[in-house]
């Protein structure tokens, strides 16, 4: 066989990750152990010290879940991944790995709300501020970034606004201050963009959305590039000494592994925001399919947004691959084999007739999620975005009138004649 990193995403997908061996099981087992037996006690003490590789404990690593890992890692061509137990916990570590108190970060407006409080309010309580500017805006970058900034932090398609990121731009950018860019790919899945082909540093993913695509299982993961130069003399703490580890230096011990391995041993390790080996046996599954759900709510949202598009009830539309869309050109370029599954779009009127429409809905069922194979729809104005203040919510682009859908792979005609009625209800 192939070096698995030099094949297709879809093959990894299927392919990626477990590797069995002459009798094992075909099927990725289900290793429900916390714990792990061995037969000499400084081969344990070799563990504890990362002097060797291998399983101590279920908070750390565990099998199920190391090959949910590879896989990911694999598809997003990196080096390694570290799966946590939901989204938020991913961005959380994957900042914390290299951002402390008295730091500063900076982010583009247009986040998952999760990720704003997380950011803007959360963080801020632990001592990193955050600088938050309008997406793709290169004057405003600039203008943010401190001598304390760690990193930058997007979306590579926002939630839920849909506007692209431009990767290549704005990882140029932050390479230009010595600093690294972190990508939330949740919406695009590394079948329909790998942000490090453009530059990105880290990826992150809500794993919980499309990679699981079921609607099964909350869970994340944070994937590393292997390609930041950690060793500019900005990112201290993954070049000195930890004491904690008899003075090992990350970058010195694990090179390009760096970052990931101490998001592993220093921060999972400490808060214990861990994947369950079932969660990553059910969302390993989920990713088996992941390039052909992807196509479908793709080719799916776009009929679905060309019926709204024409349609005399809807104030206004946006899907990135959508002709005539803002964003059509970044999405040309970094989605360019689909525009995913999110529409957002404004019923004409205001609250109340959204609301209204989302309650004649019948299909298309009114749940706080995106990203798995049923259509459903959400208000992030008294929803998902309830938390950001009126002002927030419009620098966001979160309009009162804001429908978010997720358009699943059903028959299409079904799914637009049931948005469509209930308009008329
Ligand atoms: C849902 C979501 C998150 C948070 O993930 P959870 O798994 O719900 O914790 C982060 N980013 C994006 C883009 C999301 O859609």
């Amino acid at each position: 066989m192939k070096e698995l990193k030099n094949l297709s995403v879809e093959t990894l997908c299927v392919q990626g990750g477990y590797q069995p061996k002459n009798g094992e099981p075909r099927i990725l087992p289900i290793f429900q152990s916390t714990t792990y037996k061995y037969d000499d006690a400084d081969e344990v003490a070799a563990l504890f010290d990362l002097e060797k590789d291998g399983h101590m404990y279920s908070r750390i690593s565990n099998p199920t879940v190391n090959a949910f890992e590879e896989k990911i890692a694999q598809m997003e061509g990196g080096v390694g991944a570290l799966a946590t137990s939901s989204g938020q916990s991913a961005t959380l570590l994957a900042i914390l790995t290299i951002c402390k108190a008295g730091e500063h970060i900076v982010a583009m407006n247009n986040l998952y709300g999760g990720t704003y409080t997380l950011i803007g309010s959360t963080l801020e309580k632990f001592g990193i501020k955050t600088t938050f500017v309008h997406l793709n805006n290169e004057e405003e970058l600039r203008g943010a970034i401190q001598d304390n900034t760690k990193l930058v932090f997007s979306e590579t398609i926002g939630n839920p606004g849909v506007d692209v990121l431009d990767i290549e731009k704005i990882s140029a950018i932050a390479h230009e201050y010595g600093i690294p860019l972190i990508v939330d790919n949740t919406f695009a899945t590394p079948y329909l963009c790998r942000p490090f082909d453009f530059g990105a540093d880290i990826v992150t993913h809500s794993t919980t959305k499309f990679l699981d695509g079921h609607a099964t299982s909350v869970g994340g993961v944070i994937v590393d590039s292997g390609k930041f130069n950690w060793e500019n003399g900005k990112f201290s703490c993954l070049t000195d000494k930890d004491p904690n580890y008899h003075g090992l230096s990350y970058t010195d011990t694990f090179k390009e592994q760096a970052y990931i391995t101490k998001a592993r041993v220093v921060f999972i390790r400490d808060l214990g925001t861990t994947m369950s080996p079932f969660n990553a046996f059910l969302t390993n599954l989920g990713v088996e399919t992941l390039a052909l759900r992807m196509e479908k709510h793709s080719t799916n949202s776009l009929e679905v947004a060309k019926f709204l598009k024409d349609h005399p009830k809807v104030d206004w539309i946006k899907y990135p691959l959508l002709e005539g869309d803002s964003n059509y050109e970044l999405a040309k370029k970094y989605v360019p084999k689909g525009g995913s599954g999110i529409i957002a779009f404004g019923v004409k009127g205001g609250i109340e007739e959204t609301k209204k429409w989302i309650n004649n809905l019948k299909l298309t069922t009114l749940v706080v999620h995106v990203g798995d194979i049923r259509t459903h729809a959400l208000h992030p104005a008294s929803m998902t975005h309830r938390q950001l203040s009126e002002e927030a919510q419009i620098e966001a682009g979160i309009l009162p009138n804001m429908v978010r859908l997720s358009v699943g792979i059903e028959n299409v005609k079904e799914i637009i004649e049931d948005l469509n009625q209930a308009f008329e209800g």
